[in-house]
């Protein structure tokens, strides 16, 4: 009798189209720096990505502040981060508060806060500005193509992966839905770096099923910033009415709902929140682009009226992806939990940081899957460790840590679970990047490997 669920597909051959040392798949923060890490430490490298830039929920998502880089004493995740912010300042598509003006001050508050570079996590107040870096989603677009096409990272964008091939219980390459059809490109070792671990569900790895608030990011014009900021501190208690009514209207949004961009004029809006979608469901992503729409468009309406620095507002653009923050979440071989992030829990295994936590290399080792490695949101971690540990500084830097690893891994011809990680840590500081290999003085310590 027919299946009325499902049919079934016919086999058939997929051309190889490419074969690589590293496959990388997703070009967002994480993916990129594997890439760019991997080439640059001389592997062959072929960067996998659906749509048609490069940049993930930085650029495609227009979530425009790099932040978690600092631990309220120093800067904790450097490599190829601050070589982008470096990059994106050089073209006037960033803007980072000087070191001198990073501390805890009323004017210095009112400067910089609309930027969104203060440290939310801290209970001064006001909160101190700290190195943070407020962007423009081209310029990091741009930056991003630059650095690549250096590396000679082979691209590949316009590239839907759709299937792990695994051969003897290793990955040994990913298939691709094209234009010219399904393609399959060939690697020594993968780095998934979807954000949604496509690859190493598809791969048969262990994992849990996180969620989280879903943001129809936006951006609006003819704001006048001078004049919208005068109001809410020369007027507190008609703003406060004002903005209330606002977040209202969008019913899910932080505290400040509209931050500057580099752009004058241009802000971006970090908001409607809505909750219960889940973010690898085509029945609810369609959902959260209409009711994200409804909200954006009542609120416009509302603010041109209401609120002083909005009258000539419009809408620039709602971000072309859907602003996803977790779905899948690998359950790897340590998974790092919600006291290890909030205690600051150092690991001697460490290779990335985030403003004050550490990621061993453990929480990027799938269970069951050889030569795969997974780095960024969906690194593994409870839903709500990850919530607070998934900032795109530190998706970068572990992103830069998948990169190197595999290039020692094929240097010493073993598995990526094997790579020597004292290697690695020392590798990584010598190319301008902060393991976390040295705790810093608010860290929890283990007094051993585990
Ligand atoms: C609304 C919102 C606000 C946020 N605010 C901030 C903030 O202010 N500051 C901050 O630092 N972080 C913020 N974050 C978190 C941050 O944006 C993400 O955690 C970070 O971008 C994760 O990087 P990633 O590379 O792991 O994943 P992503 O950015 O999701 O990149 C994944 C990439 O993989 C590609 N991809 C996915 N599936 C496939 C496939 N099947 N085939 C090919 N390619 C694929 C995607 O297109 C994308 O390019 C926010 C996130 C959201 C959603």
């Amino acid at each position: 009798m027919a299946n009325l669920d499902r049919i079934i597909e016919p086999a058939g051959e997929i051309p190889v189209v490419r074969r690589a040392d590293l496959v990388v798949v997703g070009g967002g923060p994480a993916g990129i720096a594997a890439a760019v890490a991997g080439a640059r430490n001389g592997l062959s490298v072929a960067l996998v990505e659906r749509y048609a830039y490069l940049g993930g929920l930085a650029s495609g998502g227009m979530v425009l502040v790099l932040d978690d880089m600092c631990n309220g004493e120093e800067i904790s995740v450097r490599g190829l981060c601050g070589e982008m912010i470096d990059r994106m300042e050089r073209i006037g598509l960033c803007v980072v508060p000087p070191e001198s003006e990073r501390r805890s001050d009323p004017a210095l508050y009112r400067k910089w806060s609309r930027w969104g570079v203060f440290d939310f996590h801290s209970h001064v107040k006001p909160q101190p500005i700290c190195y943070a870096a407020a962007f423009d989603p081209d310029g990091y677009k741009r930056v991003a193509n630059a650095m690549v096409g250096e590396a000679k990272v082979d691209l590949r964008l316009h590239s839907w992966f759709s299937r792990a091939i695994v051969e003897d219980g290793r990955i040994t390459g990913v298939v691709c839905e094209t234009k010219s059809g399904r393609q399959a490109i060939m690697g020594k070792i993968v780095v998934d770096a979807s954000g949604d671990l496509d690859v190493a569900a598809s791969a048969g790895a262990p994992f849990s099923h996180g969620s989280y608030i879903v943001t129809t990011v936006f951006r609006l014009g003819g704001v006048d910033t001078e004049e919208a900021e005068r109001f809410e501190y020369e007027q507190p208690a008609a703003f406060n009415a004002i903005d209330r009514e606002a977040k209202k209207i969008m019913a899910g949004s932080w505290d400040k709902w509209w931050l500057k961009t580099p752009l004058p004029g241009i802000v971006w809006c970090n908001c409607p929140h809505m909750a219960g979608l889940d973010g690898i469901s085509v029945e609810d992503l369609t959902r959260a682009d209409f009711l994200g729409r409804e909200r954006i468009a009542a609120l416009v309406a509302f603010v041109r009226e209401k609120l002083p620095g909005f009258e000539q507002a419009f809408v620039v653009d709602v971000a072309p992806q859907i602003g996803i923050r977790q779905t899948r979440l690998l359950d790897g071989v340590y998974v790092m939990s919600k006291e290890d992030v909030a205690q600051r829990r150092h690991f001697p295994d460490s290779v990335a940081r985030g403003r004050d936590y550490y990621y061993p290399y453990r929480t990027m080792l799938p269970r069951d899957v050889g030569q795969l490695l997974v780095a960024g949101r969906h690194y593994s971690a409870t839903s709500s460790a990850q919530r607070s540990s998934r900032e795109i500084p530190p998706c970068m830097a572990m992103g830069e840590a998948a990169g190197v690893a595999a290039a020692l891994a094929l240097d010493a011809n073993v598995g990526v679970d094997r790579v020597d990680v004292a290697k690695l840590q020392a590798k990584l500081r010598a190319q301008g990047a902060d393991p976390g290999d040295r705790p810093a003085s608010n860290a929890l310590v283990s007094i051993a490997a585990e």
